[in-house]
């Protein structure tokens, strides 16, 4: 026999609750705090208790619920199963709540003992609603606490105004349907207009122009390609830009280099195609006109492409030769910014770049060698007091730019620092000097990607909690 796999045993479904009855047994706060999401839907809502809280008893006094004030016995609930859509359960007394809820599941009848998932046929999950957009997180009741947090971070990316924008594309999409038959390039339409200023027209329920800018889309749409040149940050998925997530969620193809981790490249698209064009020891890199060219060509083929990079693209990431390749062939393109290592090491590792008792500049420089292992770099702006230097791809060349420092004039106790897989799990920090980091490097084994700081910083260093 196949293995099969564990089964969750929960399934989130969305239940139509107009005019259903449903019965609450239980008249405190726990009752009210599902009675408030239950008067929304529209349901008829019975509450058997003794006693109200304030709010319910508000809301009986409203007529939003009917109340029979009684002490609930088994009879009582069994009279009314036949027309329950659904039962709450949440009176304070465990051993009752588990002898109603026993009668509602030998019924059938769907129920939800508060707190006691062993008792309930369903469970509520943490709720989003905005209008026809409801999101619910459930963690199969394992983990509340968990759910409310991941819902208060969906939340954070929700826009005001969604109940609009969803009521917007809800009208608007059997007319859309009828002037583009193909759904994917209805697809296409919906996220141009969801990126562009379509959606803010919709959000704030301006919904003629919001129309118009959606005919202008319409009219205008040709399979035409784009491409994203977004930086994906140092390393820790969390310090990807809401910009970058969003055009990760759309794109067709990703191409992406051996910086961008696979904990990042989880958050795309899943059938996205993806293209691998980085550097890695025994692979082959992608020449640089190499990968402008694919970019051209795949945008040109109507795709929207997007072009991850490590940290930021314009921080020696050779964004600026992908954007020049791209004007030349007359391309559309979008750049989003990405914390780059030097921000994103920097900060967890504790180390601030300008500290105003030491450093009033911060220099970014490539430490990349030539191929005899030399550095042709302006030593004397470098090698100065009151400044910071922060180096990428300055592995290699590690012994050769200390020894320069040193011969422009730094003293050999200058503070430095190496910081590798930064903000990443696997992140390792070593602090010493010019003279000592060499060799530091090389007792500890430290490998690529690795970040340089030199500067009194380092002296200020502090080890923060993890974000
Ligand atoms: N565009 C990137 C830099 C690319 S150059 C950015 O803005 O961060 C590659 C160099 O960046 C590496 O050799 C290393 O020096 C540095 N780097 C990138 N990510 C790093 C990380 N997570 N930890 C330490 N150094 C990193």
């Amino acid at each position: 026999m196949q293995p099969t796999s564990p089964k969750t045993g929960w399934f989130p479904i969305v239940l139509r609750m107009e005019d259903a009855h449903v019965l609450v047994i239980g008249g405190g706060n726990v009752a009210a705090n599902k009675v408030q999401l239950l008067v929304q839907t529209g349901a008829r809502i019975e509450v058997l208790s003794s006693d109200l809280c304030d709010e319910l008893r508000i809301l009986a006094e409203k007529k939003e619920i009917a109340h029979q004030a009684l002490d609930v016995t088994a009879a009582d609930v069994r009279v009314r199963l036949p027309h329950c859509r659904l039962v709450y359960i949440a009176t304070n007394d465990k051993a009752l709540n588990r002898s109603l809820a026993t009668l509602c599941l030998e019924a059938n009848v769907p129920v939800c003992s508060v707190d006691d998932p062993g008792f309930s046929s369903f469970i509520t999950p943490a709720l989003s609603i905005r209008g026809e957009v409801q999101i619910a997180v459930s963690t199969g009741g394992a983990a509340p606490v968990l759910a409310r947090r991941l819902r208060a971070r969906i939340e954070e990316l929700l826009p005001a105004g969604l109940n609009k924008l969803a009521a917007f594309m809800q009208n608007a999409r059997l007319p859309l349907r009828d002037k583009l038959p193909d759904p994917s390039e209805r697809r296409r339409v919906w996220e141009s207009f969801l990126d562009g200023k379509g959606q803010k027209l919709a959000l704030e329920g301006k919904t003629e122009q919001a129309t118009q800018e959606l005919n202008r889309l319409t009219e205008g749409h040709r399979q035409q390609g784009e491409v994203w040149l977004v930086g994906a940050g140092p390393g820790d998925p969390d310090l990807l830009t809401l910009a970058a997530l969003r055009l990760m969620q759309d794109a067709d193809t990703v191409l992406y280099d051996n910086l961008v981790s696979p904990d990042i490249l989880n958050y795309v698209r899943r059938d996205a195609e993806r293209v691998f064009v980085g550097k890695q020891r025994n692979h082959h890199t992608l020449p640089q006109q190499d990968i402008n060219a694919e970019l051209i060509r795949r945008a040109k083929a109507g795709e929207r492409v997007l072009r991850l990079k490590g940290g930021d693209p314009f921080i020696f990431g050779r964004g600026g030769e992908e954007m020049e390749a791209l004007v030349d062939a007359g391309v559309s393109f979008r750049i989003i910014p990405g914390i780059s290592a030097a921000n994103g090491c920097a900060a967890y590792a504790g180390i601030p770049l300008t500290h105003r008792d030491c450093a009033q500049a911060c220099l970014f420089l490539t430490g990349h060698a030539r191929a005899d292992g030399t550095l042709e770099l302006a030593w004397e702006k470098i090698a100065l007091h009151g400044q910071t230097v922060v180096i990428y791809m300055g592995l290699n060349a590690l012994p050769s730019l200390c020894q320069q420092l040193q011969a422009h004039g730094l003293p050999a106790d200058w503070p430095a620092a190496l910081i590798e897989h930064g903000t990443t799990p696997r992140q390792r920090v070593f602090t010493g000097t010019l003279s000592s980091l060499p060799e530091t490097s090389v007792t500890h084994k430290v490998t690529s990607p690795t970040l340089v700081i030199i500067g009194e910083v380092v002296r200020h260093r502090v080890v923060p909690l993890h974000p």
